[in-house]
């Protein structure tokens, strides 16, 4: 049976998710993440913090390429679980194909080479839409005691499109309905979090200096930083 699901959410934004009023990401507690102990918000390093419950920004800074970085399971809150499943899970799980694929895309729409937006999108959507069904096929089997399912969408588009409010808008409340129809199917607990948020510059968006989270179970935080929820993750297994 599963009794904890985490999705990771890329970018979440914190005052996007309160303005459209995104009742199912919110869930019962909600709030912002502290991740001022790191120096700058970068994804892959503060999904991998997150699963380690310390910061890797110094061991993963230090490496040539931190973006395929893989860490054991046993450095991770999935430790304990007998039967674990992480889809997409950057620093443990990331799919480098589908992510490198994605950088490349950007740097050359920023550079002006020969892609445009929608092409852009419509790889990343392809790969949200993979995503969206393996978790809830996972889901449906209840073999997995742990699932965390990763999705990127509002990250990767967000970064070309952050400033154009009714994709955003359509992007915030397809996630919505993921949670929607998770709490519709499961009744253990669910923890929704991001690295970062996202504010706009013009039409593109950049990284802001917190994150988001949400619970449908008590929590004795108020604003946590994101290495804190190792503790409650694998207390949440235990129970
Ligand atoms: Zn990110």
């Amino acid at each position: 049976m599963t009794k904890l699901i985490i999705l990771g959410m890329d970018g979440l934004e914190y005052d996007l998710v309160t303005k459209f009023g995104y009742k199912n990401l919110m869930q019962d507690h909600f709030g912002k993440t502290d991740i001022s102990e790191f120096e700058l918000p970068r994804s892959v390093i503060l999904w991998s913090s997150f699963i380690a419950g310390k910061s890797k920004e110094k061991e993963l800074t230090a490496l040539t390429n931190f973006w395929h970085a893989k860490m054991p399971i046993a450095q991770t809150f999935f430790a304990n679980a007998k039967n674990p499943l992480a889809l997409d899970v950057p620093g443990f799980t990331y799919i480098n194909e589908q992510h490198d694929r994605e950088r490349q895309n950007m740097k050359d729409f920023l550079e002006g080479k020969n892609i445009t937006i929608e092409e852009y999108d419509k790889h990343v959507f392809a790969h949200h839409q993979k995503i969206k069904e393996q978790f809830f096929k996972a889901l449906e089997t209840g073999e997995h005691d742990v699932i965390m399912a990763y999705f990127s969408v509002s990250d990767v588009i967000g970064h070309l499109s952050f400033g154009i409010t009714p994709k955003m808008r359509m992007i915030y409340q397809d996630l919505d309905e993921i949670a929607a129809k998770v709490k519709a199917k499961f009744r253990g607990k669910l923890l929704i979090i991001s690295d970062h948020g996202m504010f706009a510059r013009g039409r593109f968006g950049d990284h802001t200096t917190y994150g988001f989270w949400s619970t449908n179970f008590d929590v004795q935080f108020k604003n946590p930083k994101l290495t804190d929820f190792f503790k409650t993750l694998i207390d949440a297994q235990l129970e």
